[in-house]
Parts: C-alpha cells; structure tokens; sequence
C-alpha cells in the first residue's frame, strides 16, 4: 500500500500563510512516495486548494464538518460547502474536538455519514487518553470509538483511519513504534472481523510525529503512514517526512 502522510495545520496559517507555505512545499515526487493530504484552517481552504494546484499530488482536506448540509449552525463548517470550496477530505473525531468541544461517538459516526454524503473522505481519528491507557482500556476504548463508525459505514467506502494517542498529541511524547503497531493492529483486526478490506484502509499514527521519528514509525507493523501537527506547519519538515514515508 501506498503510504499517506498528512498534515493537520490546527488553527494556523492564514490564507497568505497557506499560499506562502504551498509556494514553498517541495513533497517528493515519483515511484513509492507517500500520497500527501494537508488540513489547512477553514478560512484558508480556497487559498491552499488554489495553491496545492502547482504542487503535485497534494490533496486538500478540511479539519472538522458538522454534520448538517446547511442551516443555522453559526460559525460550523458544511461537509458539502467544504467540497464545493475544494476539499476532497475531511478529520472526523480529531482529539481536539473530542476532548474541546464535547464531540462523542454518536456525533463523530454522523460526521463521517454527512462527510460522505457530501463527497468527502473521512480521516476518523480514535485515540485513548492516558488515563484510559493507565487503566489498562486501550483496546476497550479503540473499539468503542471505531464501532460507532463501523456501524454507519457503507462496506465498500474509502476512508482513512488514524490512531491518535491523546498523550501523544503536541506533547513531545511519541508512542514507540511498538505502541503504536499495537493499536493499529487492534484496530486492523476489528475492521478485518467487520468484513472490510484492511488493505484499502490505511492506518495513520499521529502524535507528536517529526522529520527524526517519521520513517521508524512508519516502518513498524500495521502503520501506513502518520497524520502530523506541529512539524507539519513548516514546509521543509513535513516535506522530509513526506520523503520518510516513500517505500
Ligand atoms: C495532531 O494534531 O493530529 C497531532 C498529531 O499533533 P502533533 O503532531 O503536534 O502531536
């Protein structure tokens, strides 16, 4: 399989950041190298989709949608407006939204429903906190997650998983490649025992995922590529892990 590699910029960079940093990005190019997604703000997605044009093989997705097509839900982002705007994904579940803004399992499964309805790819984002993973739930709370969404899930859909470790997430602290091949292969298992094929659904690790970590991550068992915050807002880095994940 192919490696993903994608950037989440979080609330970062500005439509003239956006432009700036597409103008400068350099992702590898040619046999074996990793398919690139970029998650730029909502307010500088036409900006980044415009940019990401002279830049090969970089796709476009949105960080968040709700999980209506339109209506009074000030300040939220529509799943179908975002693909009119250009995206071709979307994060569902991202930790943030779990752990900020009250997001549960129920509304993260009507997300992923209403980001296909409209087009959109879904990255699904599952991870457990460190309490959670002291109290020895890793594999409970994995599954909880990614069965509220196995639920809604056409069989044959395209979709990305992504096993974010919230310990993990802009702390320094990166799962070892052991860890994570561990989740990920909880989680391969699942989607193997729902009927699906696991080799059509890439498994991304993230957390606190840098150009020095990127390429032994993303040779352990069961992970197919990485899904990066911080190290993906500057252009050379994320590029060097981008080259990390050729094959
Ligand atoms: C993320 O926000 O998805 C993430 C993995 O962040 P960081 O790489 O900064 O830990």
């Amino acid at each position: 399989m192919k490696r993903v590699v994608a950037g989440n910029w979080k609330m970062n960079h500005g439509p003239a950041a956006a432009r700036d940093y597409l103008a400068r990005f350099r992702p590898p190019t040619g046999e074996g190298t990793a398919r690139v997604l970029l998650f730029p703000p909502t307010v500088s997605l036409a900006a980044a989709v415009a940019a990401a044009d002279g830049v090969p093989g970089v796709e476009i997705g949105v960080q968040d949608v709700n999980e209506a097509a339109s209506g009074a839900f000030t300040g939220e982002t529509s799943p179908v407006m975002a693909r009119e705007a250009g995206a071709t994904l979307t994060l569902v579940g991202h930790s943030e939204r779990r752990q900020l803004y009250g997001e549960d399992d129920a509304r993260v499964a009507a997300k992923v429903e209403a980001a296909f309805a409209a087009g959109l790819t879904p990255v699904v984002c599952v991870g457990e906190t460190l309490e959670e993973r002291r109290q020895g739930r890793l594999r409970e709370v994995l599954l909880r997650q990614l069965d509220a969404v196995l639920e809604v899930l056409d069989p044959g859909s395209s979709w990305l998983l992504a096993y974010e470790p919230v310990w993990a997430i802009g702390t320094g602290e990166t799962a070892t490649p052991e860890d994570a091949s561990e989740a990920h292969g909880i989680l391969r298992r699942r989607l193997d025992a729902a009927g699906l094929d696991t080799g059509a659904i890439p498994i991304l690790y993230g957390g606190s995922v840098k150009p020095a970590n990127a390429r032994e991550l993303m040779s352990a068992p069961d992970v197919d590529g990485v899904l990066v915050g911080g190290a993906s807002l500057d252009p050379e880095d994320f590029a060097a892990i981008a080259e990390a994940g050729t094959v």
